[in-house]
């Protein structure tokens, strides 16, 4: 592939709403395009479960910072998780990170912490396909290609659903629309880099569209503009 500005390899942002379908989509592309893929949902994640684990008040901003100083979030090639070096990759799904993620999201030393470290695993990569709420706004502003992802509100609960059905877990319907729901509330409300579609993002509504048609999309695009 064509090498593109920045450090010479192309920046890939993919943003959207929660159960758009941007992990499975932004792994999925980063393979195909043989790109560095990084879920930043995942790093707001794993924090959040070590607040969960100290039982940090999260409207104590004292306790925070000192949290976030002692603290060390990797993500392996493999999209293994690790927090203070302990793998926690499936437990940063679970129900209480659910509820939560979103209020710690809200606060911005978090986010300034994650977002720094965000930016600095773009610059030291060889092109980056990065998925989340913020990237083409504020952690990469200056990447190639921005692309939003998005699906109505009852097919993006559809499918987490589905997700967690595969993993036997079992939901309600009604429950999993209010969590999506409060979850969009949240991202899009808050003050600190809010969810936003970019005036430059591509947009792409997947409600109607099947997995490999979005995968084929966002590739054919980078791979037509970038070669
Ligand atoms: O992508 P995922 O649903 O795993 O993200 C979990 C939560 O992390 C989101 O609902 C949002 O509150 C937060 N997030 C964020 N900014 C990002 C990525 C995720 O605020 N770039």
């Amino acid at each position: 592939m064509k090498k593109q500005k920045n450090n010479g390899y192309p920046k890939v942002a993919i943003d959207g709403p929660a159960g758009a379908g941007k992990s499975t989509v932004t792994r999925e592309v980063s393979r195909r395009l043989d790109l560095k893929y990084l879920d930043t949902g995942a790093m707001y994640r794993a924090i959040t479960l070590k607040f969960i684990y100290e039982d940090i008040d999260i409207s104590d901003l004292k306790s925070i910072e000192a949290v976030l100083n002692r603290t060390v979030i990797k993500l392996s090639d493999k999209q293994g998780v690790f927090l203070d070096g302990k793998e926690v990759t499936n437990d940063i799904r679970i129900a209480e990170v659910n509820k939560l993620v979103s209020p710690v999201s809200a606060i911005s030393i978090v986010r300034r912490w994650l977002v720094d470290m965000q930016r600095e695993i773009a610059e030291e990569s060889r092109g980056i396909v990065m998925e989340g709420r913020d990237i083409a706004s504020r952690v990469m502003p200056d990447a190639d290609f921005k692309f939003y992802l998005d699906a109505s509100l009852a097919e993006r609960a559809r499918r987490r659903r589905q997700e967690q059905l595969e993993k036997g877990n079992v939901l309600a319907e009604d429950e999993v629309l209010a969590e999506i729901k409060n979850r969009d509330v949240i991202d899009s409300g808050r003050a600190d880099s809010p969810l936003i579609r970019v005036p430059d993002a591509i947009v792409i509504d997947t409600t109607d569209m099947s997995f490999d048609e979005v995968v084929d999309k966002i590739v054919n695009i980078v791979q037509s503009k970038a070669s």
